[in-house]
């Protein structure tokens, strides 16, 4: 099937309610809707969960490394080890540079050209390999995960990997392996989770032939040290039934040469954060930047589908940097536990403690399966995995910020001390208040969690929307309606009532030994989440896109089953290779039983919660009849000039 008829943009028909939707909010939707994948021409692990069908063949044997892979891995990671060592990640928090002696030793060492193909000059690593770099990385240092993750995560290497022609890719490639570093610039000041405001544009000129890029783009990160970035621009709107869809069109824009901005790119300010403080990120100004039109990515109108796919597949990174801060956190806890002694004991014999250090290690067991599973399946190929890549997304940037939040109580004063005043009254130097602020960004950046959980449902929900469709819209007309009907029993008269008797009979799953009683909790869970689906989408029908919150926990549901999977299976593969090892089943054991207590209480909460009553009052609140309820303070600054590039 051509790429032009997977992602037809005429054929998108919204199957929300829109009736008390004003026009902007159906073209954010439109535009939204027009860019997802629409085709499932791959099997996918956790959609076939959603649906109640829990196929465990995707998760035997465990996924692993070849001899060969692993030397290459293992060889780089002792080279990159040695020009991290170089970093003091403490200076590099303090002054806010990381400067370029140790960017020109990232590059000399690979790290910038791992993600590029070897003919190019790159390393063309396999993405567990990449992945076990950017645990590496981030584990150390934050900010230089960051510089790495959004040159190759998101910036141009993926995008070109994925869209590129070969012209542009023996253009480029080259140079982002050995010098010039990338970013990615789709957000702007009035565009963040929602594109469809997008007001940076690209203009044709001479017959078009050329672009004239005018605009700016907020948060861009590596931007101030970027030669390339992929720019995603407004460019002439298509008609589709009759009215105007707009057109996003990413083109990859030279911003820099030899360390001067060319001609119309300027970087207006570089922001600074809460973490992260190591980070180049500016807000970029373009103004009549004159590209050509072979440097358009994909093609004309495809540019928020590619931005799109791009961040499903930098979305997998997320993940190993979660694991590899986890596992710091575990090494800091561990030592901690056992030498800091209060009230007579050391602080991890307390029970507090010993609760806080069994979570940190089923937690970091678990983030160490989605990292392993999910990347083992990209090099695969052979699964679609753009619902685990939101799953993993969501559940390890959620879990590791738990994880350090945890890890700070653990080590009480010292937790909120910084690394550098440790290390000057001779302590440990455990930078947990550095890592706490670096790693709060992950759960909005690259889609939020509240943006995953719309995706991973819409998703989730599309085999329903296919067959029922009709039926769930309010507009549909009468004839619609009946000709949903025989594509609606057709499917629903067997797939229903299996639902509801497959788990009476759920298989034994013995070959998980003493994990299998969990594998039955996922397989019947299934079940009831499928079954949970449909009784909303019946319920609500085109109004249960409002309804986030039940949404929200549906997909955490899923979200936990999938991890329950991924981490037995990895369990089990450990102890299938050493049977003596008990310690794999223990973490493996200790991740599910939790994860089934959230499990049951998001079932429980889906009918017994308090949404209706939150939402009358944040009406209260967003009406301003609380405004009471904030006197006695000092009231936080207002903006006292217009926005950088908006005077
Ligand atoms: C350090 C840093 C680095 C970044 N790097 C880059 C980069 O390299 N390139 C780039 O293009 N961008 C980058 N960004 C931007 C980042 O991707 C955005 O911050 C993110 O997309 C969210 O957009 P926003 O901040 O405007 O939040 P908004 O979209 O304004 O959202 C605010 C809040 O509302 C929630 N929300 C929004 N819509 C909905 C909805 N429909 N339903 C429920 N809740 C909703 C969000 O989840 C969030 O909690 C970076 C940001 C930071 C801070």
């Amino acid at each position: 099937m051509s790429e032009e008829k997977k992602h037809n943009e005429e054929d998108v028909e919204l199957v929300m309610d829109t009736t008390k939707m004003n026009a902007e909010q159906i073209s954010s939707m439109e535009v939204a809707e027009s860019a997802r994948e629409t085709e499932w021409t791959k099997p996918s692990f956790a959609s076939k969960l959603f649906m109640g069908d829990f196929d465990t063949s995707f998760l035997y044997p465990f996924p692993e490394q070849s001899a060969e892979e692993k030397k290459i891995g293992d060889d780089f990671l002792v080279k990159l080890e040695k020009v991290l060592k170089m970093i003091d990640p403490e200076e590099v928090d303090r002054t806010g540079e990381l400067p370029e002696e140790y960017r020109t030793a990232l590059f000399e060492v690979g790290a910038f050209g791992m993600k590029v193909p070897k003919e190019y000059g790159g390393l063309g690593f396999t993405q567990v390999n990449y992945n076990r770099a950017a645990q590496l990385i981030a584990s150390y240092d934050g900010a230089t995960a960051t510089l790495i993750s959004a040159h190759q995560s998101i910036g141009v290497p993926n995008p070109l990997k994925m869209f590129g022609t070969p012209e542009q890719k023996k253009k480029y490639f080259p140079r982002l392996a050995t010098r010039s570093i990338s970013a990615f610039a789709l957000t702007e000041p009035d565009v963040g989770s929602d594109p469809s405001k997008m007001t940076t544009t690209a203009e044709p000129i001479e017959d078009g032939e050329y672009f004239l890029i005018n605009g700016i783009k907020l948060w861009c990160t590596n931007g101030p040290v970027a030669e390339l970035i992929v720019v995603m621009t407004q460019t002439k709107p298509k008609i589709v039934r009759g009215r105007e869809r707009k057109q996003i069109t990413a083109f990859i824009v030279e911003v820099k040469k030899d360390g001067e901005y060319l001609e119309g790119v300027e970087c207006l300010y570089r922001c600074d954060f809460m973490g992260l403080r190591g980070i180049y990120n500016g807000l970029m100004k373009f103004t009549n930047v004159k590209v050509h039109k072979s440097d358009i990515l994909w093609a004309e109108g495809r540019g928020l589908a590619l931005a799109l796919r791009t961040l499903n597949a930098g979305r997998l990174t997320l993940p190993a940097a979660s694991a590899g801060l986890a596992k710091q956190c575990l090494y800091m806890c561990t030592k901690w536990g056992k030498e800091r002694e209060q009230w007579g004991r050391p602080i991890g014999e307390h029970e507090e403690g010993r609760q806080k250090l069994a979570y940190i290690a089923s937690m970091t067991f678990a983030l160490d399966a989605v990292t392993k599973s999910t990347s083992h399946w990209t090099d695969q190929g052979e699964a679609d995995l753009r619902i685990e890549a939101a799953m993993a997304k969501l559940f390890s940037t959620e879990v590791a910020w738990k994880v350090i939040d945890t890890t700070m109580q653990f080590r009480g004063g010292r937790g909120y001390e910084r690394a550098d005043s440790l290390r000057a009254r001779g302590e440990d130097v455990f930078p947990v208040e550095r890592a706490m602020r670096d790693c709060r960004i992950n759960m909005i950046l690259e889609g939020s969690s509240e943006i995953m959980k719309l995706f991973l449902a819409r998703e989730a929900m599309d085999p329903h929307i296919r067959i029922a469709g009709p039926m769930m819209k309010a507009s549909s007309t009468f004839s619609d309606k009946m000709g949903a009907v025989g594509k609606i029993l057709g499917f629903y008269s067997t797939w229903l009532p299996k639902q509801y008797i497959a788990p009476l009979f759920v298989g034994g799953h013995s070959n998980m030994g003493p994990l299998a009683r969990h594998y039955k909790f996922v397989d019947k869970a299934s079940h009831k989440l499928a079954r949970s689906f449909i009784y909303y989408m019946a319920m609500y029908q085109d109004k249960l896109e409002k309804k986030q919150m039940i949404l929200g926990r549906l997909v955490d549901i899923g979200t936990e089953l999938f991890v329950m999977s991924v981490t037995c299976a990895y369990a089990k593969s450990m102890m299938d290779k050493d049977r003596s090892n008990k310690e794999p089943y223990k973490l493996a054991n200790h991740f599910c039983e939790l994860a089934r207590t959230r499990v049951n209480g998001y079932f429980k909460s889906l009918s017994c919660n308090h949404d209706e009553l939150s939402n009358k009052m944040a009406d209260s609140v967003i009406a301003g009849n609380l405004e009471w309820l904030e006197e006695g303070i000092i009231k936080a600054g207002l903006a006292d000039k217009k926005p950088l590039g908006t005077e």
